[in-house]
């Protein structure tokens, strides 16, 4: 049995609670794999509470951060700051060369607009996480069920059927996902920055909530959900890039 199985989530419901049941939860992705088979997925503000907070709990963790080359000068800025702040070794996943090239040779720059996102998503992110994914047992990340309409159902710990088939290695043993914010909300993410002086991407103070790709995000406006500025193009039932595509399975088949 692990310490989170000895606690009962549905009775969970304080701050401080949810706090030390992510506490438990990395203590577990951490020290349940081999060194090197599980590692967290970097890229915007609940990553690096998840950094700070394994930092605090004496433990390391590898991570990685998906380049697209279409980042905000910012958010390479706030990678590197991370990285220097907490002394954490950032390894950047680079999309394969000749699927860029092919893509932008047929299609140029800015096909998501017309096309959707989901082809370069594919190419930029998708990929290059699934060769990752191929050398883990398991991934963590800083997703949010209050994030959008796709990402209510978020566990706190998932089998990712996703990309489970990614590697030989694994089979027949699982991909798990572990999701230690799932049930934090942005006010939560927001007081534990201020409170800890966490670094964050100077977006955030332009007005940017939810960040990704330079040309597919938008700062949102008063009263807009924090994802509406995400390929704001699009319906809100598609706005995952790939990653995380199983929440958009379980939003439809629920
Ligand atoms: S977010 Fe936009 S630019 Fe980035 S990989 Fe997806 S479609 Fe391409």
């Amino acid at each position: 049995m692990t310490p989170l199985d000895q606690v009962n989530l549905s009775e969970l419901p304080s701050k401080n609670t949810r706090l030390e049941q992510t506490r438990l939860l990395l203590q577990e992705a951490l020290t349940s794999f081999e060194p090197g088979r599980v590692a967290l997925s970097f890229s915007g503000a609940e990553d690096v509470v998840l950094i700070d907070l394994v930092q605090a709990l004496g433990l390391k963790v590898d991570v990685f951060s998906l380049d697209t080359g279409r980042l905000h000068e910012e958010t390479y800025q706030f990678i590197d700051t991370v990285r220097e702040h907490y002394r954490q070794p950032i390894e950047m996943l680079y999309p394969d060369p000749a699927g860029v090239q092919t893509l932008v040779k047929e299609k140029g720059l800015f096909s998501f607009y017309r096309d959707g996102h989901g082809e370069c998503c594919g190419v930029r992110k998708v990929a290059p996480l699934r060769s990752k994914l191929a050398k883990l047992d398991a991934w963590i990340t800083g997703q949010r069920q209050d994030q959008s309409i796709t990402r209510g159902n978020i566990p706190l710990r998932e089998e990712d059927t996703n990309f489970a088939g990614s590697s030989a290695e694994r089979q027949p043993s699982a991909l798990i996902k572990f999701n230690p914010l799932s049930e934090w909300t942005s006010a939560d993410i927001w007081n534990y920055i201020r409170e800890h002086e966490v670094p964050y991407n100077a977006l955030h103070d332009q007005g940017f909530v939810s960040i990704g790709c330079q040309p597919c995000t938008r700062s949102v406006g008063p009263f807009e959900h924090e994802r509406a500025g995400r390929w704001w193009w699009e319906e809100a039932t598609k706005k995952e890039c790939g990653l995380h595509s199983q929440n958009i399975i379980n939003v439809v088949q629920a």
